[in-house]
């Protein structure tokens, strides 16, 4: 299909023929032959980038009398730039339109050059909702004989607050009007709004809904509201190769989390709707060639960028309508890649959780915000990966290699190595030494925590051991081969690589270690040791246990810490022991190093 064949009139022809349009976009074929030969309303769900503007733009061009000097068209938009782009992209259409007038109104600008252009009243106004009201108030604006409204983003002047701007509007236009709305997405507000003002409404859709992609893992952080940002920062940090956006809710948020990121030194940038049409593209083009890794944005600022590789999709909140998480989670596992959509969110909101996995049909995990040592063992093996498939330019590096190996000579390789890692990774352990748990935890947990322990390391300890009975093991080593607490912790810790088990009173003597454990979690402890030669753990016979232990202290299984009864001490003073899936060897020696600094 051609233009010519939508019988639109000539001096429109011409202008798009001008601008290199030949053949209708989709949304164009559906509404331009809908607007022109029938009556009825219009909701349409495209997205930014359809061609919607022309959709909307040249059938009213068509229908409206240039001769005649009053309002025929008003177009609402939610931003300022939307409402310029769009009145431009007017403007070019009807450009060999004699008398034809299209003037944008929008907030942010000195009223008084808008007054001035509405003197005498143009055919179209674009406006953004407020300003719109204010000079309708002034008597600048006339609505009286407006006989086609466009609602363009409709979705996004609900979510940016307009909705009882758009209603007053709405009902001071003639019932009369031609009504057209189009939105990315249909939340109910929106539906209702089309129900209550729009007439026998034809809607249509262009191109597929966003469905849920196979391909995307969802999973959500519960933290407090207050420590979103040092939730988003843990995610970051766990994910060094991140290439994702993360969508906030307001310009003003967008703003602010990214200043934040950009001052604490990621690789991030902010796409908004306050940014002008250039910055945004400059913003739009650093993302593709991936010179930003993250992209903090508002989803409508976000609509324009097609981007098919991204790794994550964060929700540093969560979207009121489910199908705008929708749009957002299909951003990423797209082309057959794998691609995750986080969401963080604070405990009141897991009912929205549901929801969404409902409507989704797709199942949510929540996983627990990782720990400070979590993080910077992520960070480490990531530096070593890189480390390991660095590109050597031996030419280069040749002339001056002599100076250097004289230089380290008297270092040890393991020496070398530790000095290596240290220079980029003491960053990250000052910064985690004292990293809180961001995780929230309900009431009942919080008690725990308060009597000195550390929330969700040891409620999975707390309820594994529920029959509260305990029984006393004894291990063959003792003080004799150097053994105490702590290292007797060390040793569980890594025999038993099982952070449920929870040890009770430890008693070191010359040759043996007796510990406490919940009865249910013996067999598990002398199972784990069965297979390690060196040891042989057994039931102390004749040794009563501590009565299940109320005033003993308790130790976990997958903490050893530089004091033996303070969880919380293990990461900022170095002693904490990697697990043994660390299937990399000498894991624990860089945390050593930090005590040595
Ligand atoms: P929109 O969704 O209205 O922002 O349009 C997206 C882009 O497509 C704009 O740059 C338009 O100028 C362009 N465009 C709209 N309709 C056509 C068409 N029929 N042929 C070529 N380009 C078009």
């Amino acid at each position: 299909m051609t233009f010519r064949e939508l019988n639109l009139k000539d001096d429109i022809l011409s202008a798009i023929e001008e601008l290199g349009y030949v053949q209708p976009m989709p949304v164009q074929e559906k509404t331009i032959p809908f607007m022109l030969e029938q009556t009825a309303d219009l909701v349409a769900l495209a997205q930014t980038g359809t061609g919607k503007t022309a959709a909307f733009g040249l059938p009213v061009l068509h229908m409206i009398d240039a001769s005649q000097k009053k309002v025929q068209a008003l177009v609402l938009a939610p931003t300022r730039e939307l409402c310029i782009q769009i009145s431009n992209d007017l403007k070019g259409y009807s450009k060999n339109m004699r008398g034809m007038r299209v003037v944008p109104v929008y907030g942010g600008e000195d009223i008084r050059t808008q007054l001035k252009q509405l003197d005498t009243p143009p055919q179209i106004i674009v406006a953004t909702p407020g300003r719109l009201i204010d000079l309708i108030e002034r008597g600048k604006i006339e609505l009286g004989a407006i006989n086609f409204l466009v609602l363009d983003e409709a979705d996004e002047m609900l979510n940016m607050g307009f909705k009882e701007d758009i209603e007053t509007i709405l009902q001071r236009t003639p019932d009369t009007r031609r009504t057209m709305l189009f939105s990315a997405t249909m939340p109910k507000e929106i539906a209702m709004i089309a129900k209550r003002y729009m007439k026998n409404y034809e809607e249509i859709t262009i191109g597929t809904k966003n469905s849920g992609s196979e391909n995307v893992a969802h999973i959500y952080y519960v933290s407090q509201a207050r420590q979103r940002y040092l939730v988003l920062k843990r995610i970051v940090d766990l994910n060094p190769d991140i290439y994702g956006i993360v969508f906030c809710r307001t310009r003003q948020e967008t703003k602010e989390v990214a200043d934040k990121l950009m001052h604490d030194g990621y690789n991030a940038d902010a796409l908004h709707g306050d940014l002008s049409q250039a910055q945004r593209d400059t913003v739009m083009q650093k993302f593709r060639i991936r010179n930003i890794q993250l992209l903090v944005a508002t989803d409508v600022a976000a609509r324009g960028l097609d981007v098919s590789d991204l790794t994550h999709v964060i929700n540093y909140n969560l979207p009121d309508d489910v199908e705008i998480y929708t749009h957002r989670s299909g951003r990423t596992g797209r082309a057959n890649k794998k691609g995750i959509s986080v969401s963080i969110i604070h405990s009141k909101e897991r009912f929205k959780i549901k929801d969404i996995e409902r409507m989704l049909k797709k199942d949510f995990e929540q996983q627990q915000i990782p720990n400070g040592l979590e993080v910077c063992k992520k960070q480490l093996f990531h530096m070593i990966d890189r480390m390991e498939n660095v590109e050597v330019n031996e030419e280069q590096i040749d002339p001056y290699m002599a100076q250097i190996m004289k230089q380290l000579e008297y270092l040890s390789k393991e020496e070398i190595l530790k000095r290596f890692v240290s220079l980029e990774f003491n960053r990250f352990l000052d910064y985690y030494k004292d990293s809180e748990d961001l995780n929230y935890h309900e009431k009942n947990e919080r008690g725990s925590r308060d009597r000195g322990e550390r929330g969700d390391r040891n409620d999975r300890g707390e309820r594994g051991a529920k029959s509260g009975k305990r029984i006393r093991l004894k291990i063959n080593v003792g003080e004799r081969e150097g053994i105490n607490a702590k290292r007797f912790l060390g040793i569980i810790n890594d025999v038993t690589n099982d952070k449920s088990i929870s040890i009770g009173a430890i008693e070191v003597t010359n040759k043996f270690t007796f510990f406490d454990v919940f009865a249910d979690q013996a067999d598990k402890v002398v199972a784990a040791f069965a297979t390690e030669p060196d040891y042989v753990v057994a039931e102390a016979k004749g040794s009563k246990a501590a009565d299940s232990g109320k005033s003993k202290p308790e130790y976990r299984a997958r903490r050893s810490g530089g004091n033996d009864r303070s969880e919380g001490r293990d990461y900022r003073e170095g002693g904490s022991r990697p697990r043994r899936d660390d299937s990399r060897q000498g894991g624990e020696k860089p945390w050593r190093n930090r005590s040595r600094k």
